[in-house]
């Protein structure tokens, strides 16, 4: 007997029916002989529409209570699926977070977990039920306050509990067939990807890539838990995302997908005085609030001996940087701070680039043709990223697709229910 954990987004029960239609997918599982885990995600858009409510409520509520509110939503489905099950011929048992034994660090709406106590779920498993946990969610280990993991966290909820359940399949299911060559909304030529790397996954989910939580690839990576991504609304093939020896995963491709990113903003603090020890006071008066960058550039300046600094960082930061940095404005003194919302972020990724040159150069080319300026550069070993601007994104995503010959003439992509959950 196998044992499998199987986690459902959003979109996968956002009514009803289709809390129905997971009920016997995950039945059908059990009766073809396995052990069933399932981790499940609020309806719908549940979770924003309770994170409107409490905006309503109170401009700045309190992060224990917001994760009281929130954990709600996932503690809706699991009980409604676990209805669903008994009707469908099986039994089941519904857990939240807290009684799964999924331990937290006490940091509200952003806890880490830190230990898995599945007990209670291996009883379950044991008496034969179906068992359901809300995902999403712990309790944290000191004050014992219920808290949320982030958004997009029921992903890393199922990599964690196959981990501590050694389970010997973990299933993200979702409203697309899997991991794509690139967003299928921006590029219909995309293709799905049969099989990807850890490290390729991590990189195009720290890079937009919306389809996989990225402390779910992260922890996946750790634990090697393998994790395949499939459509709840189809019985396509899906794309497994594990651990590969160099060379051997056979579908790899030179670049193994485009991936873009509209969160961003870009800051650029202008007339930095060239000396040593500016830069690191720019950047510790960031990281003093928290506040994480991802492109830097730095231009020297020839004539007045000031530099212009840049860097990107989330756009819901901007506000808090910009504040951080007009108080050691003149303790540093620099000249002044101005921003630009409106850029994007296109990667291309894939460990093919580490033994074949002139990626780069490609990449660029078809940009050039395609008329997209380049703004900033970063690159990774297995990752190139640029800053252009955000109206030039999806025609930079298209080009880069092209260029490494990633279109497919079949138009194989189906976006099912549009909101990657
Ligand atoms: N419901 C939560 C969210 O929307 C967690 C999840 O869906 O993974 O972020
Ligand atoms: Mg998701």
């Amino acid at each position: 007997m196998a044992r499998v954990v199987q986690k459902f987004g959003g979109s996968s029960v956002a009514d009803a029916d289709s809390v129905k239609r997971v009920a016997r997918r995950v039945v059908a599982t059990q009766r073809a002989g396995n052990e069933v885990v399932v981790v499940i995600s609020a309806m719908g858009d549940t979770t924003d529409e309770l994170l409107e409510l409490a905006k309503q409520v109170s401009p700045d509520p309190p992060a224990r209570e917001l994760d009281m509110l929130l954990t709600a939503g996932e503690r809706m489905s699991a009980a409604l699926l676990a209805m669903a099950i008994f009707d469908a011929g099986a039994s089941a048992r519904s857990y939240t977070g807290s009684q799964a034994g999924v331990i937290t660090t006490a940091a509200h709406g952003d806890a880490r977990i830190i230990d898995i106590t599945p007990g209670r779920i291996v009883q379950g498993l044991e008496a034969g039920d179906i068992v359901i946990v809300a995902g999403f969610q712990g309790v944290a280990q000191d004050t014992k306050d219920v808290t949320t993991l982030g958004r997009g966290a029921s992903d890393t909820t199922a990599v964690a509990l196959a981990a501590a359940l050694g389970a010997d399949r973990c299933e993200i299911y979702t409203d697309v067939d899997g991991v794509f060559t690139a967003d299928p909304r921006i590029v219909p030529a995309a293709r799905r990807i049969p099989a990807i790397s850890y490290e390729e996954m991590l990189e195009l989910a720290a890079n937009g890539a919306k389809v996989l939580h990225l402390r779910c690839v992260e922890y996946a990576r750790r634990e090697l838990v393998p994790v395949h991504v499939l459509s709840s609304f189809s019985d396509r093939p899906g794309t497994l995302v594990a651990s590969f020896e160099e060379g051997t995963n056979m579908e790899a491709a030179l670049i193994s997908g485009v991936a873009h990113d509209l969160t961003e903003a870009k800051i650029t603090v202008v007339g930095v005085p060239d000396e040593i020890g500016k830069a690191a006071r720019v950047f510790s008066a960031i990281a003093d609030v928290g506040v994480n960058i991802d492109m830097i550039v730095q231009n020297a300046s020839v004539t007045d001996k000031t530099t212009a600094i840049s860097f990107t960082l989330p756009d819901a930061e901007r506000p808090i940087a910009i504040e951080a940095l007009r108080a050691v404005q003149a303790e540093i003194g620099f000249r002044d701070i101005v921003y630009d919302d409106g850029i994007g972020k296109v990667s291309v990724v894939g460990v093919g680039m580490r033994s074949h040159p002139g990626v780069t150069a490609r990449f660029f080319t078809a940009l050039a043709e395609a008329g997209v300026n380049i703004a900033m550069i970063s690159t990774s070993e297995i990752r190139i990223s640029v800053v252009v601007d955000e109206a030039a994104v999806p025609a930079a995503v298209r080009a880069a697709h092209k260029a490494f010959g990633l279109d497919t003439a079949s138009g194989e992509a189906v976006v099912y229910a549009g909101t990657g959950r």
